[in-house]
């Protein structure tokens, strides 16, 4: 089979997304355990939030027309005192003002009128005779939330395939919602190949030539990090039949097989051969990115197999940029590209137009500037990074000043 081109990484990941299968398996959690997981099910509201019309401040709600009236400033006796939690149960009706504390629900009528404004308590004086005389530059309507203003019965709160943040898990709270069915976390087999792989710790056989498997420990937290389960796999050697049977073992108990390392096309790069000895398919091999070219893509029967670049570098990349989104397809969530911010480069690069190149980069004043050396095996560039800055495939050399998307690793500073 003949892959003659370096394929874009949005074809890539087209190609491979139309041959994933989303896992159908879900269950039930408390919303404190849902943190991080995938909404198997759309998440509607049965109530509206608030529930009724209520007070943003503390203050004095009554009918804006009470202040047509001359002359100004107008006052009005104060009946009632409305706390949160507490409806206002006693006569509802046109000249007076009532005492009102935030989120108090507003004083209706049986037909459900009443005050429609809100003179803030800062703003008001009270007099001996306990009449308040109200600001006159009010606008109608102000300072209460409207009944459903966060969410209206009926409405999608959180749709199926979202991760569950802390801000997904207060709107499932705020509509009542204590339980979700979310996609039990993919079992992910990775595994680390190559004669010179040796696992940290094990240094009784760790001669000259010898290096420490970094990309299975890093692959493993960024695993993990996305909420699926790692079923540590280990090193293989760089044989085909000892590969082609840790794929086999791999696809009889995982849902997704991840390996670093032998994806290229040496005689020693086995992962192409042990896909095909699996009675497996290839669906790309080779990708037009710097750093990440030689990353290999099949599958055996329904289970995906993402075998990245040996080079812990290209091994980190091609997982974020092209693994990690494809295996989040597989539990049901949507492929939504990175987020990309758009910066100053505070840097000055050549680039060879064709390839996506991805540098690690921090963000400073003065825009993106790049961390550590370069280079597909250096992790040093990647520690103390914040993102990747991506230099399009059509773009020329980076000149200081170039606007270039930024790809944050996380939020931070929140
Ligand atoms: P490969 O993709 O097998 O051609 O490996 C490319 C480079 O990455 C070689 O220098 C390997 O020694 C290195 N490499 C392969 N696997 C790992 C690993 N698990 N951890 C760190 N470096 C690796
Ligand atoms: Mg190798």
């Amino acid at each position: 089979m003949g892959f003659p081109q370096d394929i874009p990484l949005d074809d890539a990941l087209a190609i491979c997304a139309a041959t994933v299968t989303p896992h159908q398996n879900t269950e039930r959690l408390s919303i404190d355990d849902a943190f991080g997981r995938i909404l198997a099910e759309d998440v509607t509201a049965t109530l509206n939030v608030p529930q009724s019309d209520v007070a943003a401040v503390d203050g004095y709600a009554f009918y804006h027309q009470d202040l047509d009236q001359a002359p100004l400033p107008v006052s009005l006796p104060v009946i009632g005192s409305i706390k949160a939690g507490h409806p206002f149960e006693g006569e509802v009706r046109r000249g007076v003002a009532y005492r009102i504390f935030t989120g108090a629900p507003m004083p209706k009528t049986l037909d459900n009128l009443g005050p429609d404004t809100i003179a803030m308590q800062e703003h008001c004086q009270i007099d001996d005779q306990g009449r308040v005389t109200l600001p006159s530059t009010l606008k109608q309507g102000t300072n209460y939330r409207p009944k459903g203003e966060n969410i209206k019965k009926g409405d999608t709160a959180v749709v199926k395939g979202t991760s569950l943040g802390a801000a997904e898990i207060g709107l499932l709270a705020a509509i009542g919602c204590a339980e979700v069915n979310v996609a039990r976390p993919l079992r992910v087999a990775l595994i680390s190949m190559g004669d010179e792989v040796a696992e940290a710790g094990s240094d009784a056989g760790f001669s000259e030539g010898m290096i420490h498997d970094s990309n299975r420990p890093m692959l493993k937290q960024l695993i993990a990090q996305d909420g699926h389960h790692v079923i540590d796999m280990g090193i293989i050697a760089d044989d085909r039949k000892a590969l082609t049977k840790a794929f086999q073992n791999a696809a009889s108990k995982a849902d997704v097989i991840l390996s670093s390392g032998g994806s290229s096309e040496g005689d020693e790069d086995h992962a192409r051969d042990a896909i095909i000895d699996n009675q497996g398919v290839i669906d790309f091999w080779r990708l037009a990115l710097k750093p990440g070219r030689p990353m290999l893509a099949g599958r055996i029967e329904d289970v995906p197999v993402y075998a990245v670049p040996g080079n812990p570098v290209a091994a980190f990349i091609c997982y974020r940029l092209l693994a990690a989104p494809l295996i989040g397809l597989r539990q049901g969530r949507p492929l939504t590209p990175p987020l990309k911010i758009l910066a100053p480069a505070d840097f000055s690069q050549t680039h060879r137009k064709g390839r996506a190149e991805y540098l690690r980069a921090r963000i400073t004043g003065q825009g993106i500037v790049l961390n550590g050396r370069k280079g597909a095996g250096v992790l040093t560039s990647l520690t103390g990074a914040d993102g990747l800055v991506e230099i399009p495939a059509d773009h020329d050399d980076v000149k200081e000043g170039d606007i270039l998307p930024f790809i944050p690793f996380r939020e931070a500073g929140l």
